[in-house]
C-alpha cells in the first residue's frame, strides 16, 4: 500500500475503542489507559506509515500493540526476577534477598506508624539510629555504631568528619573502584580530604606510611580489596600494624572493609574472611561494610567503631543528608537480631543459606528440575551437571563454590535466543551461557521459581509448534 492509503486506513479511534476485544479490556482497567493506550497504538502506525517503514497493517496488529501497552503499563518496571547465574550477591540483581523476619518487619513498619524518632519510655523525641546502635554494639564487640544509606556513604561521611582539609593517607595497592562508581580517589576529595598515595601497586611497607605521616595528617586508611586480588611479588601492612602506628602518632585508623561478615565462614568450608568484630578487637578507630553484602541484609553503610568518633560522625551535618528510611532499619534490625543466634542466622538469612548450603541438596533440587523440565519438552537436552558458583557483589572474588546447574540446549533456537527469550518471560529468568548452552544454576533458584522456569521452556517451545 502507498503512505497515504495507509494513512487513510488508520481505524478511527472510537471504531477502535468499541471493538469487542477492547470492550473486554475495558472492564478491568480504567478508561484514561484503554484510551492513551489506543492513542498511542494508533500513532504507532501512523508514524511508521508517515516514515514507510511499513506497507501494510491490519486491525489485529494496532490492536496487538495497543495489547502490549496496556500490559507495559500495569507491570512495575522494577520487579522481580528469577536469578539462575549462580551469583548470590549479584549487584545488578538486586545483591542480599531479605529474611522473611527482616521482610515481616519492614511490613509492620510501614503499613502503619512507628516510633522511628519517638521514645516510647517517656514520650520525648528519639534518634532513629538507637534501633540498631546497641544491637551493632553487642555483636560486633564496638563502642558505638550508626547506619547510612550504603557503604559508599559510610566511607564519605567517615572521611569526611574525621579527615576534612587534612591529608588521609592510603596504599597504592587499595586505590580501589567498586561498581564503576565508587572510586577511593574520588570519594576522598569529594569528602574534603587530601588523599596522600603511599607504596606501589603490589607493595607497600610500614615505612612508607610512617614517611608520609605529617602535622597534617587527619587519617591512615585501610580498603579491602574486596573485587581483585594483588598476587606475585607483593606486601602489604597488616591491619595490626597500622593500628599500632595510629596509636603511637595519635592518628584515627579506618578500615573499609566493603563486605563486612560477621560470622567466621572458613566453619563452613568457604575461605576465611576475618569478621567485622576481629578488626574492632584490634583497635581500629573506625570500621565500615555494607548491609546487603555478605551481612545479608538491605542496602546500608554501617560505621561502628571508637566512641568519641560515632558521635561526630552523628554530629556531622552530612549525616542528615545520608540518613536511612524506616524500612532500612526494619529490615537491619531484623537481619542482625538473627544473628544473635549464628544457627539461626545461617538458617534464615538467604544470603547465609545460599552460601553454605550443600551441592548435594542442590543436586537432589536439580534432579527434580530436570524431571519437570523432560516431562513438558520434546525439543530440548537438559542435562544436569557439576559447576561452580560465586558469591559476587565484589566479595570473596576467587571463592568457587561447588554446585549443580542444568544445562540446556535446543535445536529449534541458538543458546543466546533461549538466554534472550528467558530473559523476557513475564517473570524474567536471568541465566548464562557457556559454550552451546544455557545454563541455570541451582544455588540461586528458589524452589518457588521451578514451575515458572518450567512454563517458560514450555511456552517457548509452544512457539516453534
Ligand atoms: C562494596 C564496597 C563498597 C561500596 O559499598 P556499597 O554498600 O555498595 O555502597 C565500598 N568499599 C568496598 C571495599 C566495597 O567492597
Amino acid at each position: 500500500m502507498k503512505k497515504n492509503e495507509l494513512l487513510r486506513n488508520l481505524p478511527k479511534m472510537d471504531v477502535m475503542l468499541n471493538e469487542k476485544k477492547v470492550m473486554e479490556l475495558r472492564e478491568k482497567f480504567s478508561e484514561e489507559l484503554i484510551y492513551i493506550s489506543m492513542k498511542e497504538s494508533i500513532d504507532y502506525f501512523r508514524e511508521k506509515a508517515l516514515r514507510e517503514e511499513i506497507i501494510s497493517f491490519s486491525k489485529d496488529d494496532i490492536f496487538n500493540k495497543f495489547y502490549d501497552l496496556v500490559k507495559n503499563k500495569n507491570t512495575p518496571n522494577l520487579r522481580r526476577v528469577i536469578n539462575a547465574t549462580g551469583a548470590i550477591l549479584h549487584t545488578n540483581l538486586g545483591r542480599a534477598l531479605l529474611s522473611k523476619e527482616a521482610l515481616e518487619s519492614v511490613l509492620q513498619v510501614s503499613m502503619g506508624y512507628s516510633n522511628l524518632e519517638f521514645n516510647l519510655k517517656d514520650g520525648s523525641r528519639g534518634s532513629r539510629y538507637d534501633h540498631v546502635e546497641k544491637l551493632l554494639m553487642d555483636l560486633t564487640g564496638s563502642e558505638g555504631a550508626v547506619v547510612v544509606n550504603n557503604n559508599a556513604a559510610a566511607v564519605l561521611l567517615v572521611l569526611n568528619t574525621l579527615c576534612k582539609d587534612k591529608e588521609g593517607v592510603v596504599s597504592r595497592g587499595e586505590l580501589v573502584e567498586i561498581g564503576g562508581s565508587f572510586r577511593i580517589p574520588e570519594v576522598m576529595s569529594y569528602s574534603g580530604v587530601k588523599l596522600v598515595e603511599v607504596g606501589t601497586t603490589n607493595r607497600t611497607h610500614l615505612k612508607d606510611y610512617e614517611n608520609a605521616l605529617g602535622e597534617n595528617t587527619g587519617a591512615l586508611l585501610k580498603v579491602h580489596t574486596s573485587n581483585y586480588k594483588i598476587l606475585g611479588f607483593t606486601k602489604e601492612v597488616n591491619i595490626e600494624e597500622l593500628v599500632k602506628l595510629g596509636e603511637e602518632k595519635n592518628i584515627p585508623v579506618i578500615s573499609d572493609i566493603g563486605s563486612g561478615t560477621l560470622i567466621d565462614f572458613s566453619k563452613y568450608g568457604l575461605r576465611f574472611e576475618p569478621t567485622v568484630q576481629s578488626y574492632v578487637e584490634k583497635g581500629v578507630d573506625i570500621v565500615t561494610f555494607s548491609g546487603d553484602k555478605l551481612l545479608g541484609g538491605p542496602q546500608g553503610g554501617i560505621i561502628v567503631g571508637k566512641k568519641k568518633w560515632i558521635e561526630k560522625i552523628k554530629n556531622n551535618q552530612l549525616t542528615r543528608a545520608l540518613r536511612v528510611d524506616k524500612m532500612t532499619l526494619a529490615a537491619l534490625e531484623a537481619t542482625l537480631k538473627s544473628y544473635q543466634d549464628e544457627e539461626r542466622a545461617i538458617k534464615d538469612i538467604p544470603t547465609l543459606s545460599m552460601m553454605t548450603s550443600s551441592k548435594e541438596i542442590h543436586k537432589k533440587r536439580g534432579e527434580k528440575l530436570k524431571r519437570s523440565l523432560k516431562s513438558k519438552l520434546n525439543n530440548f537436552n537438559i542435562e544436569l551437571c557439576e559447576d561452580y558458583s560465586v558469591v559476587g557483589g565484589g566479595a570473596m572474588p576467587e571463592e568457587k563454590i561447588e554446585t549443580y546447574v542444568i544445562k540446556v540446549k535446543s535445536d529449534l533456537y541458538s543458546s543466546c535466543q533461549i538466554e534472550g527469550k528467558l530473559r523476557n518471560n513475564k517473570i524474567p529468568i536471568i541465566t548464562r551461557i557457556y559454550k552451546d548452552y544455557v545454563i541455570m544454576d541451582l544455588r540461586t533458584i528458589m524452589d518457588g521459581d521451578f514451575p515458572v522456569i518450567v512454563e517458560a521452556f514450555m511456552e517457548i517451545e509452544g512457539e516453534k509448534m
